[in-house]
């Protein structure tokens, strides 16, 4: 019997009175309990503010984000012992690594984004400087700085880790601690991979608590700077959302609910195309793994009048020869589901798409699962059911979460859209096409109802991710029934958990605040030449104006015949007269950035290792034989990539002999020390 503990204000408490029965769900025996009727929701909740924020804040995005690596690395060592408990969640050994492996997978993706796209100091910055006069001296900018709160995670029971482990990824990064609220029905296995993460010893204390269990009044308690991430159903959604607190104080709620989420199979994709085979093989996985429980399943499979039979015998096909039992059992593809009261409400669900749907393949009429071990209770055989699109609608509203989807016949591309969006609001949809015209077509009518479309064909299938796997990069969440929420995305998701403030001042001021260089502030005095000093004492702001070299028209030949480049702009008068852009005959753009590094650069070896791109270029003045050009070369950012050596960003200015700018652009390089 496992008791399963929460961890508050750093000490483990264990469960006690109010505690509720968590069962295996393959053999519906008795083998934990969670909960805890003694929590003392506002120490939790100070625990974090005071003890967990502070610290974590103080750390900044870079050793954050080697935190998360840390904890990463700590887990894939440790996965074994959660793939082994989680067989008793109903899942088979696929279903646990979808779990564990995708969770550990999504702190590894923020660990990295975090180095890479994060400030090593300072705020993040959202966007670039605008300027609100003509001579530049007022500007405002955006920065993101981390709330000041506790985040209240409130997890699902489908996925105990990676789905703790999606929300607590960003939030950590952000600096922001985390309460993790798991599903009571798989806590255990939350429970394990937390012990697991504090063990590793490198979460400062109070940045991960855990309650098992209820809430009590925490939500009752939260205040402007805390934060709600629900994962469930909607109508939990909408009790929690409703909470008078987090109305009151404005509290950031997200919402990842029900979706009915569609799949489309083109109307190009015949029989024998590889997307009609690719099409069944993503909706078959759909149904099966996880039992069907998961919030980006596909519950209505959308294919052409003309092809809603084939479809059928192929799906069912593939069903017929899926083995539903024990997990563990080999040869096994569909374990249970998480208990016999899921269960109950899954096949509830299935009767209310049976009032308006057939029941083509499935069922439970002499289903039983294969295992010594499985007792009947949380199993459910697939359901697959064909509907009329039109005419039904409790297939577009009724989220069974279990192995139960419907197969509809659509006219064209719009009906199709059309159907999708009757769920009024989905995680995600799926158009298996290779036609680009269809999916250009399909896309602009499903985006506005999902958060994600996905589209797959011969030529991505073998790298393609599925349809139901939410990639850390990309965005989860979806509007409407789906709750409206967006959680991952990138560094976006690390935003859900800062306040963006927008920062008005002089450009002075604003370089002191967001640390990089603006346009028009002061220079930083230095001495000597920044390419003689390393990256420590290198300063934003500090700048080397260069001499003059004039371009002479020999300059220019010689550049054409040098480079090849003889485009008639630079060889020939009377045809460069002509062009509306220039007077003449004018120098190549290349030239001047040649001849830029030729006044700028400090020729002997030094702290500068490598010039490794240049971004943002615009050429913005023509340069006629007879002008000369300067260059004024400011340190606008830096950021230190190892012990030995970082990376410095030169703002750098072209500019005319009458002091107009001909050219600017961002040079980047890489400086020891
Ligand atoms: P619930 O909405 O009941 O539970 C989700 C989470 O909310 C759990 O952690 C639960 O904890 C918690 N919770 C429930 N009531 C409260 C409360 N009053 N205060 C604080 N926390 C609360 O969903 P279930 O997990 O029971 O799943 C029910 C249905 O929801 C599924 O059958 C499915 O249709 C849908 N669902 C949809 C998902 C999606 O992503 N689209 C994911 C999971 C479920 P506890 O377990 O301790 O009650």
């Amino acid at each position: 019997m496992i008791e399963v503990g929460s961890y508050v204000g750093g000490v483990w408490m264990a469960p006690g009175e109010g505690a509720r029965d968590i069962h295996d769900a393959v053999t519906g025996e008795r083998i934990a309990r969670a909960g805890n009727g003694a929590l003392d929701a506002g120490a939790l909740l100070e625990h974090g503010r005071r003890v967990g924020g502070p610290v974590l804040r103080a750390m900044g995005f870079k050793a954050r984000a080697k935190m998360l690596k840390a904890l990463a690395l700590h887990l894939s060592g440790q996965k074994e012992a959660l793939y082994e408990l989680s067989y008793t969640t109903g899942g088979t050994a696929v279903d646990h690594m979808i779990d564990v492996d995708g969770g550990i997978g999504t702190l590894f993706v923020f660990a990295s984004k975090g180095v890479k796209e994060l400030p090593e100091e300072g705020p993040l910055l959202d966007g670039e400087v605008e300027f609100f006069g003509k001579a530049g001296s007022f500007g405002g900018r955006h920065i993101c700085v981390p709330l000041q709160g506790v985040a209240v995670h409130v997890n699902a029971f489908n996925f105990p880790v990676w789905g703790m482990l999606e929300k607590l990824a960003p939030c950590l990064l952000a600096g922001v601690p985390a309460v993790v609220k798991p599903a009571t029905a798989t806590a255990h296995v939350t429970e394990a991979c937390v012990r697991m993460m504090l063990e590793a010893g490198v979460l400062p204390e109070g940045a991960l608590q855990l309650v098992t269990g209820g809430l009590g009044d925490t939500l009752d308690r939260l205040g402007p700077q805390d934060v709600v991430t629900f994962t469930g159903s909607a109508e939990t959604a909408l009790k929690l959302r409703g909470t008078p607190a987090l109305l009151r104080n404005s509290v950031r709620f997200t919402a990842e609910q029900d979706s009915l989420n569609a799949s489309i199979l083109g109307p190009d994709a015949g029989p024998d195309s590889p997307e009609f085979d690719l099409f069944v093989k993503e909706v078959h996985r759909e149904m099966t793994a996880k039992a069907g429980q998961k919030c980006t399943a596909i519950r209505r499979i959308l294919v052409p009048e003309a092809r809603v039979d084939a479809v059928i015998e192929a799906i069912s096909a593939r069903l017929a020869k899926t083995v539903v039992g024990d997990p563990r059992e080999e040869g096994v593809r569909m374990g249970a589901l998480v208990s016999a009261g899921q269960a109950e409400d899954v096949l509830e669900k299935a009767r209310v798409i049976g009032s308006e749907a057939e029941l083509v393949y499935g069922g439970m009429e002499g289903f039983s699962p294969v295992g010594d071990r499985a007792v009947p209770g949380a199993f459910v055989a697939p359901h697959l059911f064909r509907a009329d699109p039109d005419a039904a609608r409790r297939v577009h509203d009724t989220e069974a979460f279990g192995p139960v989807s419907t197969v509809m016949g659509y006219r064209d591309i719009a009906h199709a859209c059309e159907i999708a969006a009757r769920g009024e609001g989905s995680l995600v949809a799926s158009v298996i096409t290779h036609d680009p015209a269809v999916a250009q077509e399909a896309v602009m009518g499903l985006a506005a109802w999902h958060g994600r479309v996905y589209l797959n064909d011969r030529m991505s299938m073998k790298e393609s991710t599925g349809h139901g796997a939410p990639m850390p990069q990309m965005v989860h969440g979806g509007p409407g029934r789906a709750g409206g929420g967006e959680e991952l995305g990138g560094i976006r998701a690390v935003k859900h958990y800062m306040q963006r403030t927008a920062v008005q001042g002089s450009p002075e001021m604003l370089r002191a605040v967001s640390g990089v260089q603006v346009k028009g502030a002061p220079e930083v005095a230095s001495e000597g030449h920044p390419f003689r000093r390393k990256f420590g004492e290198l300063e934003v702001g500090q700048v080397l104006q260069t001499e003059a070299r004039e371009i002479t028209l020999e300059d220019i030949e010689h550049f054409a015949e040098f480079t090849g480049d003889t485009f008639y702009a630079h060889m020939d008068e009377a045809a460069a007269a002509r062009n509306p852009f220039f007077p003449g005959r004018v120098a190549h753009g290349y030239l001047l950035l040649s001849f830029a590094a030729g006044l700028f650069v400090d020729p002997e070896e030094g702290p500068v290792l490598a010039n490794t791109g240049l971004e943002k270029l615009a050429f913005l003045q023509p340069v006629v034989p007879g002008d000369s050009i300067s260059v004024r070369l400011t340190v606008a950012r830096k950021k230190r990539r190892t012990a030995e050596h970082g990376e410095v960003r030169w703002a750098v200015e072209i500019l005319r002999q009458d002091g107009e700018v001909v050219a600017e652009y961002e040079l980047l390089t890489m400086v020891a020390g």
